[in-house]
């Protein structure tokens, strides 16, 4: 898949939102600790700083904004989180950080390190949790930045190199490790959406047969015995009918194999054509034999499915200059009712024997379960 597709974008927007849901989440519960901590401080060690009660009532919104985060993840889960409502929450968060650092600044006129210190954290924490969106983590971590340089410098402004130095070094080595991680997250999900495409591509493998694109036979025995399964516990009838291509041995050695093959893939595509509900099912038995699944039918609706596909060849007229019967490709088919237990092998072999008595009565014709129908004709 190319890496521009429509496909590849949609899923790594996906996959980015995902993440970065999770790291606002991990910086909610960060923040959590971070307001346990600035509490704790104010209370016990900061106290002569300034006022602790008007600090608290400024922590206020933040405990809210955190609260309400954390109960709608909980009570909704995270991945039912629109878009809109997580730009929203995490512009509350960050607007009510900087609410309470704002608060400490202002709060006392003496130099505290503690809110310097608080604002760096809060550029890390913010970097590692939004590194997926490059534009939403620099917007988000550079006014705190800002703010840390803002307040060292005047509170020593006679030293204004470091705080000035130290915003630089902070910026270039978030941006070029987010360009890392970045670069590893994205390197991920285009794994992840080939071992998708992959794992797609093996199960269609297993399941379909490779000349025709029907089912094939493997995914014909699971069906069948999920059908009866079914069959048995909502008591409703299930027919199956095997067909065989009449002559088709003749047809190879007189147009070649590579013509039987095109009129393999053509019967199969009339026998597709020939099912009409969608959980009938039309697989290739194996060689020049097919099998259809049909649940919620009995004896007489089977029988009008092996008339609509002799009808339906008799139409297409697929030339067969070596067939006993016609002049074009004609089948034989046996139908058989599945009887509450029976093991789906016990169905295919009455199937099986159906078809050996439509072979005998002359081909071209469907022999069903109970009445033999010798339904020739003569066209
Ligand atoms: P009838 O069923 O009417 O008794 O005669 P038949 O000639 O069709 O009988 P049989 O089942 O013995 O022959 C099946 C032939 O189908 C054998 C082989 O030549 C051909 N066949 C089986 N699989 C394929 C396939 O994948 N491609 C092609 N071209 N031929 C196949
Ligand atoms: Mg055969
Ligand atoms: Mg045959």
């Amino acid at each position: 898949m190319a890496l521009n597709s429509h496909r590849y974008q949609a899923q790594l927007k996906r996959e980015t939102f995902t993440i970065l849901k999770r790291g606002i989440l991990w910086a909610s519960y960060v923040s959590f600790a971070m307001l346990f901590v600035v509490l704790t401080n104010a209370y016990y060690f900061d106290k002569h700083y300034y006022d602790a009660g008007a600090l608290f009532i400024k922590l206020v919104p933040l405990a809210a904004v955190l609260g309400l985060g954390l109960y709608t993840v909980k009570s909704k889960g995270l991945f039912k989180i629109t878009v809109i409502q997580t730009y929203v929450y995490l512009g509350l968060l960050v607007s009510s950080w900087s609410l309470v650092l704002v608060s400490l600044a202002f709060l006392s006129e003496q130099n505290m390190p503690g809110v310097e210190s608080l604002a760096d954290i809060l550029v890390l924490v913010f970097a590692l949790a939004l590194f997926p969106h490059r534009n939403i983590m620099v917007s988000v971590i550079l006014p705190f930045l800002a703010f840390s340089a803002i307040y060292h410098s005047l509170q020593f402004s006679e030293a204004i190199v470091y705080p000035l130095t130290k915003f630089l070094c902070f910026l270039m080595i978030i941006l070029s490790g987010q360009k890392i991680i970045a670069g590893w997250f994205f390197k991920a999900v285009v794994r992840n959406i080939e071992k998708k495409k992959l794992l797609s591509q093996f199960k269609r493998l297993a399941l379909i047969d490779g000349l025709t694109n029907i089912s094939n036979r493997r995914h014909f025995d699971d069906v069948l015995l999920q059908e009866s399964k079914a069959a048995a516990r909502n008591q409703q009838p299930l027919s199956i009918i095997l067909l065989d291509i009449d002559y088709f041995k003749p047809l190879n050695d007189t147009l070649g194999h590579q013509v039987g093959d095109e009129y393999l893939v053509k019967v199969a595509e009339l026998l597709n054509q020939a099912l009409e509900r969608p959980r009938d099912l039309v697989a290739r038995y194996g060689g020049e034999e097919f099998v259809m699944v049909l649940p919620n039918t009995d004896l007489h609706g089977a029988n009008c499915v092996a008339a609509k596909v002799q009808q339906m060849l008799h139409e297409e007229k697929l030339s067969h200059p070596s067939s006993a019967v016609a002049k074009y490709i004609t089948v034989s088919q046996g139908i058989a009712l599945w009887q509450a237990p029976e093991v789906p092998s016990s169905l295919l072999e009455r199937a099986d024997s159906m078809l050996y008595q439509a072979k005998a009565n002359g081909r071209d014709g469907f022999v069903s379960q109970t009445e033999p129908v010798s339904n020739k004709q003569v066209v």
